[in-house]
């Protein structure tokens, strides 16, 4: 018990790839990844368009490949799958987490020998208090990253095709416990006012602490978002490392 809280106690996430800049100096380009560090494993989650800006600005963030030992793909799009194979290059030492859905191509392994990729459906442990929801949505497959904190789940989405309310209600339901913080693409770049103004009411009676809206967001939707959550909106884009530590 005191080795699980201490271990959470320094939990990090970096944003490594994003459209949106956080702090300058780094390569913004459509897509999303960030690096997940303070768990029992540390993880990558999504890999972004491109393999070379997603390593050049883990390298700016001295975020080292070789670190990685979990590597969780949310769903098979070009924005979240296109780094995969340059950063295998650097190191395919690592588990690999997919959906039975996604291509082949994803983990074929001729060259990358010590790839240990898994596939399924089901939501599944990837190392101590972090797990995937399982596959959801049925027209685009995906499945999102649940980090279980003393504060409450973390949940971590790619574009959230499923739906950003379906997926917050999934973590709830599987872990049973509080939101603290949801972040990540929340696809909302096609919806009104009025559909953005129930999602938000949705997160509040949800109990949704902290939101993270970025990517496939849409401006509209971030915009909403930081209205009504205020400084517990937190600004994402690439460059921005959360630590949890500072959030009440
Ligand atoms: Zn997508
Ligand atoms: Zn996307």
């Amino acid at each position: 018990m005191p080795d699980q809280a201490k271990a959470q106690d320094s939990l990090t996430i970096t944003v490594v790839f994003d459209n949106y800049e956080y702090k300058q100096g780094l390569e913004t380009s459509w897509g999303f990844a960030c690096v997940i560090q303070g768990m029992e494993d540390t993880l990558l989650f999504d890999t972004g368009a491109d393999g070379d800006i997603l390593l050049r600005n883990m390298e700016k963030m001295n975020l080292d490949p070789q670190q990685i030992e979990s590597l969780v793909i949310s769903h098979d799009h070009w924005d979240h799958t296109g780094g995969l194979q340059a950063f295998l290059g650097q190191n395919d030492r690592v588990d690999l987490y997919l959906l039975d859905s996604f291509s082949q191509d994803l983990d074929a392994n001729e060259r990358f020998p010590n790839l240990k990729a898994h596939r399924s459906l089901e939501s599944r442990k990837i190392c101590e208090h972090v797990y995937t929801t399982g596959k959801m949505g049925s027209r685009i497959a995906e499945q999102s990253l649940i980090i279980d904190t003393s504060k409450g789940l973390i949940v971590i989405t790619g574009c959230a095709h499923p739906g950003i309310v379906d997926i917050v209600k999934q973590a709830k339901t599987l872990l049973s416990k509080q939101i603290f913080l949801v972040m990540g693409g929340f696809h909302l770049r096609d919806k009104n006012d009025t559909e953005i103004a129930d999602i938000i009411q949705n997160f509040q009676s949800l109990g949704v602490n902290y939101v993270g809206a970025s990517h496939c967001t849409g401006d509209k939707a971030i915009k909403a978002f930081a209205n009504t959550y205020k400084e517990r909106a937190i600004d994402l884009g690439v460059g921005q490392v959360i630590r949890i530590d500072d959030l009440q």
